[in-house]
């Protein structure tokens, strides 16, 4: 596809600016460009076309199913886009006096106050801007604590195997050493193993329930007491808070401190890396090492990021949760799990689920005999879905299973979608055994097929380099 620059003709333009109704002024030539500055030339209805066939070439919630587990991708309702839009959330400066941000703050306190008394936290920065980000806000706040009690023995962090790769990756990048422990056959955390890792050198615990398999650890409360009482603290990875929240409480299973990503369970468009947000919360014990806003001068206080994060996507949170109430946050938890555990079902017979037990908010398939019987691997088996529109799940991931797909269908969806989509993994898998080599070739209607992901993910090239 052509960019802007390639479209461009000299001479047409598109004039969108109103005249000038200020006095001109002239820079001096100290500060002027030596060079023309070479932007595209077009008209609106270019602009307007090329975008919409960019609009055409990705798949987004707005186009069509995109299970993609662990992600989230619910559907954004525009109530909340519509309110982050208002021109006194849009308008503000962050330096700007007290008196004329009060709503802004009042937003931000509101928000803090109902994500606390979901989460079962006690106090909240939105500094972090993304869950990743939140990770290390929260294990910073671990190493904090350990800290100021002279504690600095606590060097090792506890890791289940099924764990999201941000969760070692966090620890490393605080200073921990990491201690991984396997899972239970079951998909939960190991007992055995874990009562074997703790020690008076564990600093932490970091723990997503339900797991990344979509299982809720029934021995929580179990696990956290054993990690309390070897002087351990427990981090939640509340990424994806999609099936427990309004239902049961993290503060509740024992945590003490939190991220919840805001972009995924609250509701704002992601997945092109747009902003994010990774609420940190935390017990009362824990509130003096939050990051404070910029202004705050606290000797061991982290800074994060700047201000109060990303603002916007916190007001579209508060629309969220306004909107939706104290009925309606656990009834889109409750429809989450209904939905995963009825697409599980339809598909089950075929590809079968790597447990099968009721799962929560998502299922894994695990496609390790069917890749046996027919050579069809899960990327085949993904790459297919691309040419009935639909956006491929996660795929090997969690590590522990190896041709895993991990579906998360959401709350969102209707009964007819995910009726249309088992139909669809039921189909590829007669055609599995049919047909192999059509998958191995697949997709067959896309864009693009199957790219060199090393290359793409090493060197990829997103700057036009003008040819003169
Ligand atoms: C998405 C996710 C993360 C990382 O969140 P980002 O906003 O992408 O940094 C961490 N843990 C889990 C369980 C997740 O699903």
């Amino acid at each position: 596809m052509e960019l802007l620059f390639e479209k461009s003709v000299s001479g047409r333009k598109c004039s969108i600016l109103p005249p000038c109704d200020v006095d001109s002024y002239q820079l001096c030539s100290c500060t002027k460009r030596e060079l023309p500055l070479d932007l595209p030339q077009l008209s609106e209805i270019d602009i307007t076309r090329h975008y919409s066939a960019l609009n055409r070439r990705t798949h987004g919630v707005n186009n069509g199913f995109y299970p993609l587990g662990s992600c989230t991708m619910k559907y954004n309702p525009r109530i909340n886009e519509e309110i982050a839009a208002l021109p006194g959330f849009t308008g503000i400066h962050p330096l700007a006096p007290a008196y004329s941000t009060e709503g802004c703050r009042e937003a931000l306190q509101l928000a803090s106050k109902y994500l606390c008394e979901i989460s079962g936290m006690d106090d909240m920065t939105f500094q972090p801007a993304a869950g990743a980000h939140g990770e290390f806000t929260g294990v910073m706040l671990i190493k904090q604590y350990h800290q100021a009690k002279g504690d600095t023995a606590r060097t090792k962090i506890i890791v289940p195997d099924s764990a999201h790769g941000t969760n070692p990756a966090t620890a490393a990048m605080c200073g921990f050493e990491i201690v991984n422990i396997a899972s239970a056959p079951d998909g939960c955390v190991d007992l055995e193993s874990l009562k074997a890792a703790l020690g008076p050198d564990t600093a932490g615990l970091m723990l997503t329930n339900p797991n990344t398999v979509g299982i809720f650890d029934k021995n929580i409360l179990e696990i956290t007491r054993l990690v309390h009482e070897a002087g351990g603290l427990c981090y939640y990875d509340g990424a994806n808070l999609n099936a427990v929240m309004g239902v049961v409480r993290p503060g509740d299973m024992g945590f003490d401190c939190i991220h919840m990503n805001l972009h995924k369970t609250f509701s704002t468009p992601h997945g092109g890396g747009g902003p994010g947000a990774g609420a940190v919360g935390c017990k009362q014990f824990l509130a003096e090492y939050l990051p404070k806003s910029a202004s705050m001068d606290g000797e061991g206080h982290i800074q994060v990021r700047s201000f109060a994060g990303n603002f916007l996507v916190v007001v579209r949170a508060l629309a969220y949760i306004m909107f939706l109430g104290k009925e309606g946050i656990p009834e889109a938890s409750t429809n989450a799990v209904l939905n995963a555990n009825y697409l599980m079902n339809r598909i089950k017979g075929t590809f079968e689920p790597a447990f099968d037990v009721t799962c929560m908010h998502e299922f894994v398939l695990d496609l390790g005999n069917f890749e046996k019987e027919t050579g069809v691997s899960a990327l085949d088996v993904a790459k297919s879905l691309i040419d009935y529109g639909m956006h491929p799940p996660t795929m090997y991931f969690p590590l522990i299973i190896h041709e895993a797909l991990m579906l998360e269908p959401t709350e969102t969806e209707s009964k007819e979608t995910l009726d249309w989509a088992a139909d669809i993994f039921r189909k590829l898998y007669d055609l599995g055994h049919e047909d192999p080599q059509y998958m191995h070739d697949a997709p067959h209607h896309a864009q693009i097929g199957r790219p060199d992901d090393t290359e793409a993910a090493r060197h990829p090239v997103v700057r036009w380099n003008q040819q003169d």
